[in-house]
């Protein structure tokens, strides 16, 4: 059996990793975990140590670690057929039947799905097919597409530009010209303390409105957006926004893209972001969820109108020209049917929305009044706990103590696992839906010594 020190040397030598700090990695100065197993909440790794993961991996396995209800179904799918694509036609009962159980649990207006291997490539998919949508409208001039600040939806060329954090941005050359970014709808951040929340939601609208004013509706295609912001800072929206957006963009013709790669299939504490809030989605994005990662594999979920143009237009131009070599993938679609199955018999959707609020309250109860805490909020199991500097003028605390990747270690010592996140002190916690209260309870307790610790 390889050692440890061989893995770790081999791992610097030759393993680039996403989101890293490649240079402290490479010199030794960043330690690597080389994780080996998991059981419900809990992973662990080569030496031993067990970790309440509430991060669930990244936001992603969500029906808990070690279910070998898919892993068997997996490895029975990869016995009979490992692979056959799903071009001109072809599928597998897998496929087929994953179809059918995502359109049971979609929003009514949703029509079919068309299967990719991460939520950037469904979303790289989603921009494609509202360009084809426009083109066989006759308006090829409606084609920028607008994002948020602080959303996140990708790494790839045009989902690193939607993507509205500057971290992602910077020295790749994006964002690309076709895209323009809103205001975050992060209420805890405005500008004006004095505002209220609803006069806020407001201000959003208008600064749209005035946006696509500015730019031409003719020339908007479609608005991206998370139903809560994830990567930007887990980030519930405030009273009335998705309402008030939605009546902006449906007074110009502009499709709404539902950004649901983590709030699909249970997170919020229902089915769907788009049902918690009331968004009429024309296009719904998925991926984590949808397997709990257990294999990878991404859903655009399309809806009956823009499905109706799409078919129009290959009927005036022929097949469509997008194809991935995995779309579909037998092995990756036998696991979406077995974690879907998995979510209803363990009643996932249900618990999220019961032990969410739980531990919301508990996690404000404990550090709510800490004066280097300036928000608790989250919704379902998205949960977040804001650092700051100074609670009333809500200061930053100095990037440079990287404050959130402190508190983050000192948790790890305790052995709970959260995600400091990319941009601000903030800890972000979305664990597997299967958390149970006493799990919440002990990431609270684990919390609330990490952050006396660090302040
Ligand atoms: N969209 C959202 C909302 C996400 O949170 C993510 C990833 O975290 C993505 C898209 C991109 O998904 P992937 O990393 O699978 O490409």
């Amino acid at each position: 059996m390889l050692t440890n020190d061989q893995l770790s040397q081999w791992d610097r030598e030759n393993f680039f990793h996403p989101s890293t700090h490649l240079a402290q990695f490479a010199r030794g100065e960043m330690t690597n975990r080389i994780v080996t197993g998991g059981s419900g909440v809990y992973i662990e790794d080569r030496d031993g140590t067990r970790l309440l993961d509430a991060f669930a991996g990244l936001y992603c396995v969500n029906v808990g670690y070690g279910r070998t209800e898919i892993s068997e179904a997996i490895a029975k799918q990869a016995k009979e057929l490992a692979y056959y694509h799903s071009y001109v036609g072809h599928g597998t009962e897998a496929s087929i039947t994953l179809s059918k159980m995502i359109i049971d649990r979609a929003p009514d207006n949703m029509s079919k799905v068309y299967y990719g291997l991460s939520g950037s490539d469904a979303n790289e998919t989603n921009i494609k097919l509202v360009w084809y949508y426009n083109n066989v409208l006759g308006r090829p001039e409606k084609k920028k597409i607008i994002s948020r600040w602080r959303g996140y939806h990708g790494s790839g060329l045009m989902t690193g530009s939607l993507t509205g954090l500057e971290l992602f941005h910077k020295k790749f050359d994006l964002p690309l010209t076709q895209v323009i970014h809103t205001d975050a709808p992060y209420y805890y951040r405005r500008e004006d303390l004095s505002q209220s929340e609803e006069d806020f939601t407001r201000q959003c609208a208008e600064n749209l409105d005035a946006l696509i004013q500015k730019e031409g509706p003719d020339t908007v295609a479609a608005f991206i957006g998370e139903p809560v912001l994830g990567t930007g800072g887990l980030v519930p929206p405030p009273a009335g926004y998705w309402e008030a957006i939605q009546a902006v963009l449906k007074k110009y013709d502009i499709l709404l893209i539902a950004d649901e790669v983590v709030t699909g299939f249970g997170r919020l504490g229902s089915m769907f972001g788009s049902d918690h809030y009331g968004i009429e989605a024309d296009i719904i994005t998925s991926a984590k969820g949808l397997t709990s990662a257990y294999a990878p594999l991404s859903a655009s979920i399309v809806s009956k109108k823009v499905w109706k143009v799409l078919e129009q237009g290959t009927d005036e131009f022929g097949a469509i020209g997008h194809g991935w070599t995995y779309s579909a993938h037998p092995i990756c679609a036998a696991a979406g049917v077995a974690n879907l199955k998995l979510i209803d018999s363990m009643g996932l959707v249900a618990n999220a929305g019961e032990v969410g609020p739980y531990f919301k309250k508990a996690m404000a109860d404990a550090l709510g009044n800490h004066p280097k805490v300036g928000d608790v909020r989250g919704e379902g199991l998205m949960l977040a706990v804001e650092l700051i500097q100074d609670k009333d003028t809500r200061t930053f605390l100095d990037p440079s103590l990287l404050s959130g990747a402190k508190v983050a270690a000192a948790l790890l010592k305790r052995g709970v696992i959260a995600r400091a996140m990319p941009q601000g002190d903030i800890l972000g916690f979305a664990p597997p839906l299967c958390l149970t209260k006493a799990e919440a309870d002990t990431i609270v307790g684990a919390m609330s010594e990490a952050v006396s610790e660090v302040f």
